[in-house]
């Protein structure tokens, strides 16, 4: 009797993300990967590279294992890492041809909206900017003029919602290339590959490294082909390549990130509906409320509403600053994505000419306990109370 072959079982993301991308080092049965600092490998005799590797800033050991372990994760086709992830938003923009139409939501990272209106003016790239609002709004402003779709959810920091279903086909009907900085959600949370993306975008330096300690960014592609080809080129000739121990740190980090998403959803979903009832507070922005314009979409595309939401304050830009220099546990700081809970003052920190409202707070939440976190915005929001009135 032929033997059947046992069931295929589909790995959760949770042990793929403990193992993938590295098997124990066959010369020391190491169970983590080494770092490898090596700027330059050896030839063969005969002058080949039977063993792969020529020079750092071209490929490197632990840089590998980092981009075979997040290709697993994304369901890529492959990905490379770079050094931040505006030197990945770059790579991408910097495969257009100049004068390349990109459309862009208005409600974007900061550090993008900077790169396009200045680094790439220079390119020549013209951008097109969709006020966000509903989730099909980036859908619809697709034409044929249109050579890339920039997607952002949920967007930096209105956490407006775009249907990335919605949006890639558009983009594939008229020809365009789909690309979603996935940033918010990593890849615990969100897949925008498997919803028919072309690229995904990641600043590495937030969820998947986790601990605030290293900056990154990744492309990942969902096949080979000529724009894959062209960030690898962007990866290796630009050079704004990650250095081994930040390639080794997002490594550790990224073994316990669904874990962690875990955490950071659950607390946020449990700020975001008490500070719902706040009566301090105007408005909450989260996915996770019913009420959110884009909930019924985040529901479908995304496992779990994220770590991330902002609220507006009743009292103004006054009292937005005043709850964000008043909290204890929470730490006045940008960036997000760590173990920590961060609070910042958005408008402040994105200066002149940003489009976000006064009142807005950032917050990103971290994996502490969430009664401990209500309990210092309680006492901050009180503090800020008191000060102004
Ligand atoms: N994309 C998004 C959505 C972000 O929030 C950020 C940083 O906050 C970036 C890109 C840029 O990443 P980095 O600071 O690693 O360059």
């Amino acid at each position: 009797m032929p033997e059947t072959p046992p069931p295929r079982h589909e790995l959760d993301l949770r042990t793929r993300a403990v193992h993938a991308g590295f098997e124990p080092d066959p010369a020391t049965g190491a169970v983590v990967p080494p770092i490898h600092m090596a700027t330059t490998f050896e030839r063969d005799r005969d002058g080949g590279l039977s063993r792969g590797f020529q020079y750092g800033r071209e490929d490197n050991p632990t840089r590998r294992t980092l981009e075979g372990a997040l290709a697993d994760l994304e369901g890529a086709a492959g990905t490379a890492a770079f050094g931040s992830g505006l030197a990945a938003t770059a790579a991408v923009f910097s495969i257009l041809q100049p004068g390349s139409r990109v459309l862009v939501p208005r409600d974007r990272y900061v550090g993008v909206r900077l790169q396009l209106q200045g680094h790439f003016r220079r390119w020549g790239l013209e951008v097109v900017e969709v006020d966000p609002r509903t989730p099909t709004a980036m859908a619809e402003a697709v034409d044929g003029s249109i050579d890339l779709v920039w997607i952002e959810t949920p967007s930096n920091p209105m956490l407006r919602i775009t249907d990335v279903v919605a949006a890639a086909d558009a983009a594939r009907r008229h020809g365009a290339m789909s690309v979603c900085d996935a940033t918010w959600c990593s890849p615990a949370i969100m897949r925008p590959l498997a919803l028919g993306c072309d690229l995904v975008v990641h600043s590495t330096t937030k969820y998947i490294g986790g601990h605030s300690d290293v900056t990154g960014g990744l492309v990942a592609w969902a096949r080979p082909g000529e724009a894959a080809d062209r960030i690898r080129e962007a990866q290796r000739l630009g050079g704004g390549v990650p250095s081994p121990f930040d390639a080794w740190l997002l490594l550790r980090g990224l073994r316990t990130l669904p874990l962690r998403m875990r955490a950071h959803t659950e607390g946020a979903m449990v700020l975001a509906r008490w500070l719902a009832d706040h009566p301090a507070v105007a408005e909450v922005l989260h996915p996770g409320l019913p009420g959110h314009p884009g909930h019924q979409v985040a529901a479908r595309q995304m496992a779990g509403f994220g770590g991330m939401l902002s609220i507006r304050m009743r009292g103004g830009e006054r009292a937005a600053a005043a709850v964000a220099g008043a909290t204890r546990l929470f730490r006045q700081a940008t960036s997000l994505g760590g173990v920590e809970s961060l609070i910042e003052h958005r408008a402040a920190v994105e200066g002149p000419g940003t489009p976000t409202p006064p009142d807005l707070l950032r917050i990103s939440v971290g994996i502490e306990h969430p009664d401990d976190l209500k309990q210092d915005l309680e006492q901050a929001i009180a503090a800020a109370g008191s000060a102004s009135g």
